[in-house]
């Protein structure tokens, strides 16, 4: 092995992500290196290299939270995986696990949880420092470039519907059919949901009608509020916003039933205004919902593995990266941009 690796690193905030070898980090007691196979890009990714939101990355980062890969080296004490397991390395890269939002399997909202891209080195490189009680434990059959999407894009829709408190025959409405909404659609379908797809592309709308959606709006055209309101009979019961725009999320409140649930996954940096007296008078919930837990994960994985959900996914190597976030921004990649380290 080399004791160098190529990595897409963040230096500078909204700047060019500069291509480079960097040192190879060699795993401690308690870590393992995961060789990466394939690791998918995520809208967070383009808010971390923005800088965009309250607590930022330190300076210079390697982005990337749906990296899988092989392990390849251990430190001391490893009994969780064994060398050549095929891994993901999520978003929540580690969690103290003894807190009370630890112990209550919650620890997504840990205080001293590390965020993988983030607050550590991710995906976007060779090579993955990774801790392995976080992991992601790959279905076998489920091919590496198949699996990266589901680790965050998955796992959030997964988790964001289950926090609706849908049943199913209820209506979901999926705002935002990118990455995390073309898999939102197609679990929804399989959780025995009616699914109402919102986007601003009719493009994006046609594919949320080939993965099953009973229904889509355009949010901008005519008065998709309304629309939503006749197609669902009065509202849907769940709404998960995925959408990256202000403008979804007031939208989204609007088109959730009396004594629905409309739950916020996507991240666009700001605050959006909540119409008070409805969401009181109409018993609306409104609840954030941030990636998964460990169980969620094995749960969006199985899903995936037993072929009810399949991320839609464009392959791209790691040096189109800067090409992929002008897209990403513009709203110009279909479903799922994955970086093929094979
Ligand atoms: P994406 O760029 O792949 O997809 C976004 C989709 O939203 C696109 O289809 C776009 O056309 C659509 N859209 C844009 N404006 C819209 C509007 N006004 N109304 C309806 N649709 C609109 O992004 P992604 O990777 O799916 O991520 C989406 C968001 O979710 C990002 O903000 C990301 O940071 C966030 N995210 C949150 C979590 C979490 O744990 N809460 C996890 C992953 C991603
Ligand atoms: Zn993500
Ligand atoms: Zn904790």
């Amino acid at each position: 092995m080399k004791n160098t690796m190529l990595a897409a690193v963040v230096e500078q905030f909204g700047g060019p992500l500069v291509i480079k070898e960097i040192p190879l980090p060699s795993p401690g007691a308690g870590q393992i290196l995961v060789k990466t196979e394939a690791c998918g890009v995520c809208h967070t990714d383009l808010h971390a290299a923005h800088g965009d939101w309250p607590v930022k990355p330190s300076l210079p980062f390697v982005p990337g939270h749906e990296g899988i890969g092989v392990v390849v080296a251990m430190g001391a004490g490893v009994s969780e995986v064994k060398m050549g397991d095929r891994v993901g390395v999520p978003w929540l890269y580690s969690a103290c696990g003894h807190c009370e939002h630890c112990l209550a399997a919650w620890e997504t909202v840990c205080a001293q949880a590390e965020f993988g891209g983030y607050t550590k080195n991710g995906g976007f490189a060779e090579y993955i420092l990774a801790d392995p009680r976080y992991v992601a434990h790959i279905p076998a059959g489920l091919e590496a470039a198949a699996a990266a999407p589901i680790i965050c894009a998955g796992v959030t829709s997964y988790k964001g519907i289950k926090e609706c408190q849908v049943q199913a025959g209820d209506w979901l409405a999926v705002s935002g059919i990118g990455g995390l909404g073309h898999l939102a659609v197609q679990y929804g379908k399989a959780m025995g949901l009616r699914v109402c797809a919102v986007d601003i592309d009719d493009g994006k709308l046609a594919h949320a009608q080939r993965l099953g959606a009973d229904a889509v709006v355009n949010a901008r055209v005519g008065d998709p509020i309304a629309r939503l309101r006749e197609v669902t009979d009065g509202g849907a019961h769940g709404v998960l916003i995925t959408a990256p725009s202000l403008e979804a999320f007031h939208q989204g409140v609007a088109m959730t039933r009396k004594r629905g649930t409309c739950v916020l996954v996507g991240l666009p940096p700001g605050e959006f205004p909540t119409p008070l007296f409805d969401v009181v008078a109409n018993c609306i919930t409104i609840r954030g919902s941030f990636v998964g837990t460990r169980k969620d994960m094995a749960e969006a994985l199985a899903f995936a593995a037993a072929g009810k959900v399949r991320a839609d996914f464009e392959l791209q190597p790691l040096s189109a990266i800067n090409n992929v976030f002008e897209r990403l921004q513009r709203g110009d990649v279909p479903s799922r941009v994955v970086l093929d380290f094979s």
